[in-house]
């Protein structure tokens, strides 16, 4: 049923013939092709992290976790100004993704950085500190899930005032409730210590969304720099 909603959906708000359609619908193709796996966001999905980035007025975006590039792509398409940063650890994916940024066109906006993201979330600190990288106005959390805080840790000095971080799967077909799993699931771990993480964090705003869709049932973690309150 979910998934039967996401199609009929699509057919009005993402139909085949919008122009952008087939660059995205390649990227898809491509990562099959190439033996990659299904792990991309729905295409729902995508377009609604590219509207975040919209009503933001995001400049600059950093995702973790690559893939492919297909939401990558979504962002760039849907946001003629943006600039994406994006890191992946497994150099075929990072080849197959610049495969099809380059087939969308979006080379020149869309930078892929290959290593783990440990590695390079530092290099791009240090960039911003000398100025030679600009703030990211919106974060996307989607590589190992067991190191979510730690990206998240080292996201937030990397933001602009009201930057969106948004944390992905952290729902887990509702496991991340059950605090036992936690020590046999290393993904459900990880997403109670972002989600405790961002509770304890004074800069931040956070709130989190369960989702259904073609990709079952999971959600998403988002929060906003800086905290503000009008009492
Ligand atoms: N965000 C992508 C999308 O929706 O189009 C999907 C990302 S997929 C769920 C996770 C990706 O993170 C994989 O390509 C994986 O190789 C990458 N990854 C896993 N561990 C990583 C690490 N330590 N550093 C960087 N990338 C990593």
């Amino acid at each position: 049923r979910w998934t039967a909603v996401d199609q009929y959906v699509l057919q009005h708000l993402h139909p085949a013939r919008t122009p952008y359609a087939s660059a995205l619908q390649y990227a898809l193709d491509h990562s099959k092709t190439n033996g990659l796996p299904d792990i991309a966001v729905s295409p729902l999905q995508g377009k609604f992290n590219a509207l975040q980035c919209r009503l933001l007025g995001v400049r600059h975006a950093l995702e973790i976790g690559t893939l492919g590039g297909y939401i990558s792509i979504w962002l760039a398409i849907l946001n003629a100004d943006l600039r994406i940063t994006s890191l992946e650890i497994d150099a075929k994916h990072a080849k197959v993704a610049r495969e099809a940024i380059k087939h969308a066109g979006l080379s020149d906006r869309i930078e892929v950085l290959l290593g783990p993201a440990l590695e390079t979330l530092p290099k791009l600190q240090e960039e911003i500190t000398l100025g030679k990288r600009e703030k990211f106005g919106f974060v996307f959390i989607d590589a190992d899930k067991d190191n979510n805080l730690p990206y998240y840790q080292q996201a937030v000095p990397m933001c602009v005032s009201r930057a969106c971080i948004i944390v992905d799967n952290v729902v887990r077909k509702g496991n991340v409730a059950k605090a036992e799993l936690a020590e046999t699931d290393s993904r459900v771990e990880g997403a109670r210590r972002v989600i405790e993480g961002m509770g304890r964090d004074e800069r931040v705003d956070a709130c989190l969304m369960q989702t259904v869709g073609e990709k079952n049932y999971d959600g998403f973690l988002i929060s906003i720099s800086f905290r503000c309150s009008a009492l």
